[in-house]
């Protein structure tokens, strides 16, 4: 068997494109095969599709970009260039669909969790509320109209679902933590937030954000 059917044979395995050239879609879904059924990652060769200072990304991104830690920004617009390369060879865009959380917005969404609905942590548990989290969705032009696939169809729930998995599984090495590595409720693959050694905040970073607004 040559290399390109070797490759297309891999690409088979982890459902991607059969189209035989191991780019960074397939050492994507490589990585996160080998991470489902190993519980590691092996580090992926990387390719950036466009320098991350250079880029101009869509509106919500922008915006919601703009709420996070400036210190924080580069290694988010680093991880956005990349993610959106992968969603691209999908024939979809990855979207920030939430930054920067306040305390009480965040209090409002764990009152909703502690009357049956979404999982939400209270206020100063979330990175949301430091400036340093983002939520992301899978969107694709579908008859002319931007569809947001999280939140249609199963078909495209699950669609949108493989999309996060191929770019969590590229999120370490790109200085982020990945909510969908989270197990139980806590799982949550929109969720990237800048890589803290910790997956939740402490007192001395709730004490820092108080004192000085970032825990960078
Ligand atoms: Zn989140």
């Amino acid at each position: 068997m040559n290399v390109p059917d070797l490759i297309r044979l891999c690409q088979g395995e982890v459902g991607v494109d059969r189209d035989g050239i191991p780019g960074l879609v397939t050492w994507g879904a490589i990585a996160a095969a080998l991470q489902a059924r190993h519980g590691d990652i092996p580090p992926p060769p990387m390719a950036v599709p466009m320098t991350s200072a250079e880029a101009r990304f869509d509106e919500s991104t922008e915006t919601l970009l703009a709420t996070l830690d400036p210190k924080a920004i580069p290694a988010f617009r680093h991880f956005i260039c990349v993610a959106k390369g992968i969603a691209a060879q999908f024939g979809c865009d990855y979207r920030m669909v939430s930054g920067y959380r306040t305390w009480d917005e965040q209090d409002e969404l764990y009152k909703i969790c502690c009357n049956g609905g979404a999982h939400a942590v209270p206020a100063g548990w979330s990175w949301h509320n430091f400036k340093i989290s983002g939520d992301f969705g899978v969107f694709q032009i579908i008859a002319g109209k931007s569809i947001y696939l999280d939140g249609d169809t199963p078909q495209r729930q699950a669609q949108a679902q493989h999309i996060h998995e191929i770019i969590g599984a590229q999120a370490k090495s790109l200085g982020m933590e990945w909510g969908g590595s989270w197990t139980g409720r806590s799982c949550d693959p929109p969720h990237f937030q800048f890589f803290m050694g910790r997956s939740s905040p402490n007192d001395t970073d709730r004490a820092n954000f108080q004192r000085k607004g970032s825990v960078l």
